[in-house]
């Protein structure tokens, strides 16, 4: 699917147009290239990595860097590179499918984000010309390997309390701090550090391993991914060159969060991936073990288990092939021929930090359920590190942590999104909440029309009723952005299935059955947050009219979901895995 100009789609306005209306990029649309070099990725991860699962969690450094430089000869890591510079400069929906793979073992994937994403993305958006040819064919190849240092131990979420300092000197920069919790510390060749020019404007800077001080501490013990490297990285005195500052003096900030939004949505697609995994391996153990002379396979509340965990990997997919189709679309109007192609990209990039962040948190979160329901699925075996199941429990913790934690995602998804609602130009939230209900038919499209009306309604009440200080309750504002993710959710979910009937596909009824049961849930968790975000935000007088208003509302018909729940554990059975991955 291609957009004209007019269509482009601005990012948060998902809500301001009706229920499915919105052009829908989909799982399922994809070139034939595309699905020859994810195939590639699977060969590459089901041959090389998975089998050395175990190696590499035991922190084998060497290993990784020689898998990585395997990927590197495979293509794998110049994806996102500009052909002139050693790499494919394909599309983000290529390189959102290739990670989905990567994604199959934590330690290693860790490592390939690191390097392929926050690592080299900065010198592919910001770099200039002789920056660009001097590191980007090396890591397109994997000969080096790079790493993104921003965190310090006093600055983390508060990523601008960085100490650290730079001071130019006889035509070097002189930099001084440390950076903790650094991906790739033990074996990079380049670090992307920031750092502040005599103390106050927030800067990038490239920093060779081999610099004159520059140095890493011990590996740090952690909870799971434990096969990638995280060590502290310390400046003494470091010198380099005057031309290793990367993007202008005070782009730090610019540089730093820019690049986060695209670790952001690619976090949401390897959790996606991974909770295919899991699924898969849960299918084969709950068709193994029997109780009661039965397979697990066989019970209700483990069939509900299998049930969720295809349900929201359906969805992450649905959620995460639909923005990067939004990305796609808008990089595509851009030319790394034009000066100024680097910046219209990253602008690009920031029109859809909102959703991006709206990945990044679903999808941690929904892969930490299904690990969850693995762990318990596995019984007494899921307590073991003789299986699987520990494993990805305590692997994907993390997620929810790094590339900013899931609160700070929750708050800038809120502000986001009242940002855009403000201003001349900005996203009609009165207009829209007052706007007579016109339900569609289709019963899952009328779910979510529904679910928009009350949310719109209920944010747009309290905005009202507080102003500027709606954002000064912490709480309220994850609320908001709860209602939010759970819209975009249920609705790229529903569009999807709807897309997938039109066309026939072969697994339109799962499709269809999947998105109902998560439309359904959605609507409940919607109800409760849209009523406790009332009562937290608006005034009394208000709360009253909200009350009645939400009352007089209608609500979508209950559905049965065992049923439907039952029907899809039973094709995950016939299949043996969530049969509706791209590849
Ligand atoms: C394994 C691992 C790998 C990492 N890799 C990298 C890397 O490669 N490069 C890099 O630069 N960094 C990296 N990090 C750092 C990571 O991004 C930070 O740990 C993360 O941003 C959180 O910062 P913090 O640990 O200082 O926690 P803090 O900022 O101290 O937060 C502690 C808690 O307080 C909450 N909190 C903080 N501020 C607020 C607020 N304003 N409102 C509400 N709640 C708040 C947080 O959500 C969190 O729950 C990595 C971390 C780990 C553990």
């Amino acid at each position: 699917m291609s957009l004209d100009e007019t269509q482009l789609v601005r990012g948060g306005s998902f809500m301001f147009h009706p229920a499915g209306s919105l052009p829908q990029f989909t799982v399922e649309d994809n070139s034939e290239d595309a699905l020859a070099i994810a195939e590639a990725a699977r060969d590459f991860v089901n041959g090389e990595i998975i089998p050395r699962d175990e190696e590499i969690d035991r922190l084998d450094l060497d290993l990784s860097r020689q898998l990585l430089r395997q990927a590197g000869e495979l293509g794998l890591l110049g994806i996102e590179i500009p052909e002139a510079y050693g790499g494919m400069d394909l599309d983000k929906k290529t390189a959102l499918l290739v990670l989905e793979e990567m994604a199959r073992q934590a330690s290693f994937s860790t490592s390939y984000c690191a390097h392929t994403s926050i690592g080299t993305l900065p010198i592919v958006y910001f770099g200039n010309h002789a920056q660009k040819s001097k590191y980007l064919p090396k890591l397109a190849t994997g000969e080096w390997v790079a790493a993104y240092a921003l965190t310090e131990a006093g600055s983390g979420s508060d990523a601008l309390g960085a100490k650290t300092t730079a001071v130019l000197k006889d035509s070097h920069w002189l930099l001084n701090g440390s950076k903790a919790w650094i991906t790739n510390a033990g074996f990079a060749d380049l670090f992307v550090v920031f750092a502040k020019i005599n103390g106050t404007h927030l800067s990038a800077f490239l920093i060779e391993k081999t610099d004159p001080g520059i140095s890493t501490g011990a590996e740090e013990k952690k909870l799971g991914i434990k096969g990638s490297s995280t060590r502290t990285v310390i400046l003494d005195n470091c010198r380099i060159p005057e031309d290793r500052l990367l993007g202008g003096k005070g782009k730090g900030a610019r540089i730093a969060f820019g690049i986060l939004n695209i670790g952001r949505f690619k976090l949401g697609a390897g959790s996606v991936g991974a909770g295919k995994r899991v699924l898969e391996y849960t299918l084969k153990y709950t068709g193994e073990r029997t109780q009661f002379g039965k397979p697990l396979n066989a019970f209700g509340l483990i069939q509900q288990k299998l049930a969720n965990m295809a349900v929201r990997i359906f969805v992450g997919e649905s959620m995460s092939f639909r923005t990067i189709g939004y990305l796609d679309e808008a990089l595509a109007r851009t030319s790394w021929e034009s000066e100024t192609g680097g910046a219209d990209k990253m602008k690009a990039i920031d029109e859809y930090a909102l959703e991006a962040s709206m990945s990044k948190v679903w999808g941690s979160e929904a892969l930490f359920a299904t690990a969850d329901d693995a762990v318990q699925t596995f019984g007494g075996a899921g307590f073991s590190t003789e299986y699987p199941a520990e494993k990805i429990y305590r692997d994907c913790r993390i997620n929810r942590i790094f590339e900013g934690t899931n609160e700070i995602n929750r708050l800038l998804i809120a502000g986001t999104f009242l940002k855009r609602c403000g201003g001349a130009d900005g996203l009609p939230l009165k207009e829209a909440a007052e706007a007579p209900l016109d339900l569609p038919a289709d019963p899952l499209l009328r779910t979510v029309a529904l679910a928009k009306a009350r949310a719109l309604r209920v944010i747009a009440l309290a905005q009202a009723d507080r102003g500027p200080r709606i954002l000064d309750n912490q709480e309220a504002a994850a609320r908001i952005s709860n209602l939010l993710l759970e819209i975009y959710a249920m609705e790229s979910a529903v569009v999807r299935a709807r897309a997938m009937s039109a066309t026939g596909h072969r697994w339109a009824a799962l499709a269809r059955d999947l998105a109902m049961v998560y439309a359904q849930e959605a609507w409940n968790r919607v109800q409760a947050e849209a009523r406790m975000l009332a009562a937290e935000l608006a005034s009394d007088a208000v709360l009253d009219t909200l009350v009645a208003d939400l009352l007089a509302m209608h609500a979508p018909a209950p559905v049965a979901l065992s049923s439907l729940r039952q029907s899809i554990a039973q094709s995950l059975v016939d299949q043996g895995r969530y049969p509706l991955s791209a590849v």
